[in-house]
Formats: C-alpha cells, sequence, structure tokens
C-alpha cells in the first residue's frame, strides 16, 4: 500500500491527504504543549480522547445546523474531514474571565462576564498569537466584513451549544477557541468549524467543586490530564465507563 502524503504537522495533531478530493485524514497525537511550546509532554491517551470528543462536540454541532468540516471518525485517532482554507484566526468565545483576559485587565478568574465575549488573535506562532481587532483582519485581508459577521455568528452558536451541552453534565464552559474554515462549492464560499473542539481549546471547570477538567491541568501541572478528559467524556457518555483503558496494556507473564 502506498504511503499516504503528509500535509501539514501541527502541536497535537498530524493531517494528510484524504482518500476523495478535498478531504483531509486528521490524526491525534499525544502531545500536549503550552506556552507556544515552551512546556511539552507526551501525555499517553490524550488523542484518542480528543478525536472521540471533537468527533462528539462536531457531530452535534451538524445536527442542529451549525456546519464544521467533520466527516466522519475512521479509527481510535483519525477522522476524516473536509479541506479548508483556514481562516488563520484563533476564535476565542468567553463566558466566564480566565486566563489571558484575566491576566490582561485584571478580572479574577471565574468572574461571569456580563455577555459572552468574543476575540480574535491572529494564527501566527512566532509572534505568540497576538490578540487583534476587527480593524486589523478587515486591514490585512484576513477576513472580509461578510466573513466577520459569520464567523461571530458561527462562534455564538457553538457556545450556546457547547454551554448546554456541558452544563447537562455538570461542567461550565468558561471559554473556548475555534479555527474557521473557508470551503467553495461551486460558485459559492461558505464558512465552517474547523480543527478541534476538545478540552485542549476549551475551559471547563466542575460546576460543584471548580474542579479543572481541561488543558489548564497540564499548564499548571494540577494532576493527570488523561483523567480529566476521561472525566469529561465519560459525563458526556463519549467514553462508556468500562471502555477498554485507552493506554497501552502491560504483558502479563
Ligand atoms: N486557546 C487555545 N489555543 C491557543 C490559545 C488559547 O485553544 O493557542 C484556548 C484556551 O484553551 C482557552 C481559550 O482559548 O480555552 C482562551 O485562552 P486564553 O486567551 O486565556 O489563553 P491562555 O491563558 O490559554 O494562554
Amino acid at each position: 500500500m502506498a504511503r499516504r502524503k503528509k500535509i501539514y504537522e501541527g502541536k497535537a495533531k498530524i493531517l494528510y491527504e484524504g482518500p476523495e478530493p478535498g478531504t483531509i485524514v486528521q490524526y491525534f497525537k499525544d502531545d500536549a504543549t503550552a506556552f507556544n511550546a515552551q512546556k511539552k509532554d507526551v501525555i499517553e491517551g490524550k488523542g484518542v480522547l480528543n478525536n472521540r470528543l471533537s468527533e462528539f462536540f462536531m457531530t452535534g454541532l451538524n445536527q442542529i445546523g451549525v456546519p464544521t468540516h467533520f466527516i466522519r471518525r475512521l479509527n481510535m485517532r483519525e477522522q476524516l474531514v473536509r479541506q479548508v482554507e483556514i481562516i488563520p484566526l484563533e476564535v476565542i468565545v468567553r463566558n466566564f474571565a480566565a486566563g489571558s483576559m484575566s491576566k490582561r485587565l485584571g478580572i479574577d478568574e471565574g468572574t461571569q462576564l456580563p455577555r459572552p465575549i468574543v476575540e480574535y488573535c491572529y494564527k501566527d506562532d512566532s509572534l505568540g498569537d497576538p490578540l487583534v481587532t476587527e480593524e486589523h483582519i478587515a486591514a490585512f485581508g484576513w477576513a472580509s466584513q461578510q466573513d466577520m459577521d459569520d464567523i461571530l455568528s458561527l462562534a455564538l452558536r457553538v457556545n450556546d451549544f457547547l454551554s448546554g451541552v456541558m452544563m447537562a453534565v455538570g461542567i461550565r464552559l468558561v471559554d473556548f477557541k475555534i479555527e474557521i474554515g473557508r470551503v467553495y462549492d461551486g460558485d459559492f464560499q461558505r464558512l465552517i468549524v474547523a480543527d478541534e473542539i476538545s478540552p485542549d481549546s476549551c475551559r471547563l471547570w466542575d460546576m460543584e467543586t471548580g474542579q479543572k477538567l481541561d488543558k489548564d491541568v497540564f499548564r499548571r501541572d494540577l494532576g493527570s490530564l488523561t483523567d480529566a478528559y476521561t472525566e469529561v467524556a465519560t459525563r458526556l457518555g463519549v467514553m462508556p465507563k468500562n471502555a477498554a483503558p485507552i493506554t497501552k496494556p502491560t504483558l502479563i507473564n
């Protein structure tokens, strides 16, 4: 069998050419990075969990009419997605202050915001993904005004959906990041949710205890990241409680 072509390798995923034109295979690695890749580790099982969780969220979004790149899961670590032209923005939606917003504006982490606040960062690792305004986005031609209207509406719909899904299992959606892709259907182009939605790109806090169930566990050395992600997956019914262990089995003589 011919070796498939690697298109791109990022910090947490590898993209391969898909079986048909316009498709891509997205492979979820176990690598975890934070602080612009200054902190790195391999967290066994993270890729399997994120593949499942992203499938769960993207499928739900597709079902309520929010278009995403997700086509189907292929195996434990891979999913088939539509090829898109990624808009070079990280679209962040915040319901409660945390992370960089708390630092920047001096607002205590966990403070509820008067309404969801959408922020944009320019995707450039060498610059540390700087916060930008719609003025920068328009002036530098990263997205048109129509695109920005569509992006805002997609981001808020994703926020409502994810907030509700998480609230139903006792988890607060503090904030999240999505990426948006452009697809061409004949003469038309439209924007869809791309990349991934997983605890790597969300802040998720237990509503009762405030326990963190997201990548902050890794960023801030708060315990086992796999346990945190497994908790999210189990509550959502994505990974049955008695599922086979996701770590490598140890050989018993
Ligand atoms: N986020 C992400 N990738 C990034 C930056 C942020 O997925 O490169 C997510 C992050 O997990 C959080 C939200 O976006 O859910 C807001 O992140 P923030 O700006 O507070 O940055 P951080 O404190 O993570 O540096």
